[in-house]
Parts: structure tokens; C-alpha cells; sequence
């Protein structure tokens, strides 16, 4: 119990177990925590499941802190607010805070003190998984492509670091979201990739069926970019990246 009192100092390493993204679910309701297990680990999460805000403590100051932690803020022992504010006092691992309370005050407070998002019950699992990864890629920063690497399609190349395309060594300027997507289908040249996909990816889960938002982007894309082969549609699936 000593993990109570004092702040937690140890920081977090993000490492991996396996491969496998490590997720501490911090929930009481059996229930609940049972439907959320199993969504996890089919999703490839491997997941530790505590009950009390002691025990969620106490994991990630252990020796095998999670990389994320998903903290309901009802908990027996504890507030989860204050379970939250605990472990933001030694610790970056990423929270998302899980409530039935969806007023606006709740989630404010949960960003506050320090979580990455704040989703309310009930929620979807295909939700949770896209709010998972969000996090996950705004802390960790593990492209495909180092960061420093520029990356060469053809004529284009796209420079992750400095964030500026070229074609023909010729710079092309594009907003942030428009480098986002073009970067997110140079991850993968010629993989179709879906709308929610590049929504999910670029606008990070904070969009609600805006699919047209992709397509507006596309177009700037194209028209900067000066021929409409670079990225072609694959009808009714997404796009992906050409070579013309
Ligand atoms: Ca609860």
C-alpha cells in the first residue's frame, strides 16, 4: 500500500512485451470489464485487468508498466480523477478515462489532470480501438519510416522530419493535415487505404462520419501536386498513393 501515498517516479518506458501494445484496464464492473477484455485482446492488446485505483497504481510503477491505461472513474477504492492525477504525477503513460458521466465537466476535469481522451459509456469497441491507436501515435511516434528518413516515390519525395514535399526537387506546399494524409498513403505506396482509415489516422478519432473531409483533401492534394494519377481513388474503398 505504500504506492498509495507517495508519487510515482518511475518513468515510463513505452516498451514492448512481444510486440503486443500493453493496455491496463482499470475497471470494476465485471461486466463490463469481461466485454472489454475480449474486445482488447482480439484486437491483438494484450491486457492486464485490475479492479481498484491501488492496483492500477501500483502497476504502472511495477516493472511491467502498461502502454496505455484505460481507467474507469468509478472505482471502489478510490476516485478515478485522483487515480488519474496520481500516476500523471510520475508518469507519460497515456490514459483514456472511461466514464458513464458524460457532462461536460467531467471531461474537462479528466483532461485537467492530465488524460489523453475521455470516451463515455457505452462505448463501441471499434470506438475504443480508434481512440487507442490516436493516443498511442501521439505519444509514441513510431512511423513506419524513421523520422528523419526522406522517402522517395518516384519523382515525389516526402520528408517526414522537415515536413515538405517535393517532385523533381521542385517544393509543393501543403497545409499540415494535407502532408498528414499524403505522408500516411506514402506510408505504404499502392496500398489502398479506406476514407475512416485516413480519417482515423489524421484527424486522430476526433471526427464523426465527416468522410468528405478526405476527399476535399485529396483534391488539394492533387491539384498542388499537379496531376490527378499521384493519388488514385479505388471506388467505393479509398485511395492510394500512384506514380505517374
Ligand atoms: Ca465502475
Amino acid at each position: 500500500m505504500r504506492l498509495l501515498g507517495g508519487p510515482l517516479t518511475r518513468p515510463t518506458p513505452h516498451a514492448r512485451h512481444n510486440g503486443a501494445v500493453r493496455i491496463l484496464l482499470v475497471e470494476d464492473d465485471a461486466a463490463l470489464a469481461a466485454s472489454s477484455l475480449d474486445g482488447l485482446t482480439a484486437l491483438g492488446f494484450e491486457v492486464e485487468h485490475v479492479t481498484t485505483g491501488g492496483a492500477a497504481l501500483a502497476s504502472v510503477s511495477g516493472p511491467l508498466p502498461p502502454d496505455v491505461v484505460l481507467l474507469d472513474l468509478g472505482l471502489p477504492d478510490m476516485d478515478g480523477q485522483e487515480v488519474c492525477r496520481r500516476i500523471r504525477s510520475g508518469s507519460e503513460v497515456p490514459i483514456i478515462v472511461v466514464s458513464a458521466r458524460g457532462d461536460e465537466t467531467d471531461r474537462v476535469i479528466a483532461l485537467e489532470l492530465g488524460a489523453d481522451d475521455y470516451l463515455v459509456k457505452p462505448f463501441g469497441m471499434r470506438e475504443l480501438a480508434a481512440r487507442m491507436r490516436a493516443v498511442l501515435r501521439r505519444t509514441q511516434a513510431t512511423p513506419a519510416v524513421p523520422a528523419a528518413a526522406v522517402q522517395e516515390i518516384g519523382r515525389l519525395s516526402v520528408d517526414r522530419r522537415t515536413q515538405r514535399v517535393h517532385i523533381d526537387g521542385e517544393e509543393i506546399a501543403l497545409t499540415a493535415k494535407e502532408f498528414d494524409v499524403l505522408a500516411f498513403l506514402a506510408d505504404d505506396p499502392g496500398a489502398v487505404r479506406r476514407r475512416t482509415e485516413i480519417l482515423e489516422h489524421v484527424w486522430e478519432g476526433h471526427w464523426y462520419g465527416a468522410t468528405k473531409t478526405v476527399d476535399a483533401h485529396v483534391a488539394a492534394i492533387r491539384k498542388k501536386l499537379g496531376d490527378p494519377a499521384w493519388i488514385e481513388a479505388v471506388r467505393g474503398v479509398g485511395f492510394r498513393l500512384g506514380s505517374p
